[in-house]
Parts: C-alpha cells; structure tokens; sequence
C-alpha cells in the first residue's frame, strides 16, 4: 500500500464560553487543531492529529514531510518515523516539525489498524488493559463560585480524581483555588494541581509547600521542561509528586528527564512527542525507570482516542487525561463518541483509531485545507 497524497484540516470552533485562562496564557475563545489525513493508492486514509500551531502545520506537511513519503509503504511505520526524524536534519529535533510528524505518524497507525481490521492498541505489542482510569482535567482560571461548580459536576459523574490550573495570572491565588476544590470534593477523590511552567524554583517551593496541607495527588510543570534539576529538587523537597512531559520530545528528551530523576509522573503527549511510534518507545524507556506514564491530551477527539490506543499498551500507567471543558472538537465531529463511565474509559475496538469523521460536522469547522 503506497501513500500518495496528504490533507491537512486545520478546524476552528468557537466556544459558546470562554475558557479560563493559564499560566502565561490568557481566556480561550475557540478550540483549534489540525487533523491529517494520509491517503493510499488502495484508498484507505489513515488520520491523525497536531499539536503544531493549526495554520502552520499544512504548509509543514507539503513542503517537508510529503517529499519524503510519496510513493513510500505506508504500512512501513518505523522505517517511515526515521525517514521523516532523519528528513529533518538540522532543522530541529523538537519543536513544531516534531508536532507535525506526530500527527503523520499517527495517521501511519489509522492506516495499519484499518488494513489489517484491527484496533491500534493490539498492534502496538502487550495489551495491558482495555479500560484506562481516566481523569477528570478543566477547572481553568475561575471564580471560586466556579471552582466549586465545576468541580462537584466532575463528582456527581463519578470520577475519583480531578485536575485544576493554578499559577501566573489566575485572581483566585493557588491556595484558595486548591483548598476550595478539596472542600468541594471531599478526602477521597485525587486532586491535582497544573502550574503549566508558571513558577521559578523558588516560586514553585514556595506554592507546593502551601499546598501541602491539601493532598494533592500531583503538582504539574511547576516550573518550565528545561529545568530538569529544579524539577529534580522540588521531587525531594516537596510531599506530592512531581508531574510534567507535555512539553518534552522524543525518547532523547524523555530520556534526560529520567536520567534527572525528574518527574513521579510522565505525561507524554503523542501529538507532540513523536507519535504513537516515538510514544511507545517513551513507554518502555519509562517502564524500565519505573516511571508511570498518564496521558497528555487536549485538542480534538482524535488525539485523546490515540491516547487511549496508547494507554491499553503502555507497560506502567497510570492515568488517562480526559480534558472536559467545552470542546465541540472532542464531542461533534466523529460518530463515535467518548465516555468516561465511573472514572474509567473503554479504548475503542474498531479498526485503526476506530473513528469515522462526521463530514457536515468537520465543514462546520473547517477554516483552512491544505
Ligand atoms: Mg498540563
């Protein structure tokens, strides 16, 4: 089977209310991504995801990625991950060329699930498990009446552990948001707390150590992924664990961050850190530090089912991220729909990623093909 042609979909859709800031990073109108779309001379097309900025992954994929894949064995998923790694040469090893060859590389595992009638999961080696924990993640910069809002609806639909942003910007300061979603929910469900790089060491210190009183479960990103050592000393410093990976690349990257001793917790993302490929080599790297891995994930419904195909895989996990604030990219555009039940997510069973795009609903959003 030969790849003969690329499509980008980059989608836009607004949100009938903003979403709440994080640190460094002000309300979210409109969710965005960029969806690829392989193409075969048998007619199947493989589909994946970006986390590269939407507008810019299109012409990525044109003018680097489809010199080097045209007329290739589509089903040849590694020897096509070192094509395109290799391809890249001295124009970057992470970063938004990364993103883009995650999202190709993911449509490569649609395309060899659907060739062969099989869900991804059982092609990516061991099947661990078939039903993921998931967590609940939202809880973005809010009012304390909010807060509590939002974080009672992710009890009354029964998850046992939720995440909220704290850090640089927010008006509600860290303790107060974190203490108000513990009343809220109670001693028994796991609290994190996602600082998104906000802090410096000293500032991230200085928040975790208030924070203690609250169990958390995690305290994620306090600081930004280059500070492998200030990671490595809030792990020692503080009572909770240490999360962060969203942001990191390749199994290089993980790899220094285990070396540090960095993280409790890594939370690859595959539409940023390689794909599924590169994010099954990430898991046994993690496997063998005896790091366990929870899923990164916020973009389209694509991207969180390939987290899923992941997860089922993975040798030591521990959690699934289900993103649930107001996202018609997660809700609309496929006919398969995804559901936490009990705080537990089933991974799909249909062939390759086991979705099918509803067309209308992918128009609705579409501002920009290429
Ligand atoms: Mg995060």
């Amino acid at each position: 089977m030969t790849i003969t042609n690329f499509q980008t979909l980059v989608l836009a859709a607004p949100l009938k209310k903003p979403m709440g800031g994080i640190s460094h990073s002000g309300p979210v109108y409109s969710r965005k991504t960029a969806l690829i779309q392989v193409m075969t001379d048998e007619g199947l097309v493989g589909l994946g995801e970006s986390f590269g900025i939407p507008e810019l992954v299109p012409p990525i994929v044109q003018h680097v990625f489809r010199p080097l894949l045209i007329g290739q064995d589509a089903l040849d998923t590694e020897g096509l991950w070192d094509r395109m790694y290799r391809g890249l040469g001295y124009h970057g090893q992470k970063g938004l060329l990364v993103e883009v060859l995650s999202g190709i590389d993911i449509a490569l595992w649609d395309l060899r699930g659907k060739a062969v009638g099989q869900p991804i999961y059982k092609l990516l080696g061991e099947t661990h498990r078939t039903t993921l924990p998931a967590y609940a993640a939202g809880m973005y910069f809010s009012q304390v009446d909010n807060l509590r809002a939002e974080a009672r609806s992710y009890v009354e639909q029964s998850f046992s552990a939720v995440k909220l942003k704290i850090g640089v910007g927010n008006k509600v300061p860290d303790e107060v948001a974190v203490r108000t979603v513990r009343e809220t929910v109670g001693p028994d469900v796991r609290v994190m707390a996602d600082l998104n790089c906000g802090y410096d060491y000293e500032k991230a210190l200085e928040a975790g150590k208030k924070l203690e009183p609250y169990d958390l479960h995690w305290l994620e990103e306090p600081v930004p992924p280059e500070y492998l050592e200030d990671y490595h000393r809030l792990r020692q410093t503080l009572t909770m664990k240490i999360a962060g990976g969203e942001a990191e690349y390749t199994r290089w990257g993980f790899k220094a961050m285990f070396e540090k001793e960095a993280v409790d917790v890594a939370q690859p993302d595959l539409m940023r850190c390689g794909g599924l490929t590169e994010g099954r080599r990430i898991a046994q790297l993690a496997a063998e530090y005896g790091v366990p891995v929870s899923t990164h994930a916020w973009l389209s419904i694509v991207g969180m089912v390939a987290s899923l195909h992941y997860g089922a895989a993975c040798p030591l996990f521990e959690s699934f991220e289900f993103e649930m604030t107001e996202n018609p990219l997660r809700d609309d555009i496929t006919v398969q729909k995804l559901r936490a039940e009990r705080s537990q997510v089933k991974v799909f069973e249909g062939p390759g990623l086991g979705l099918d795009l509803i067309d209308e609903q992918v128009a609705r959003y579409l501002v920009m093909k290429g």
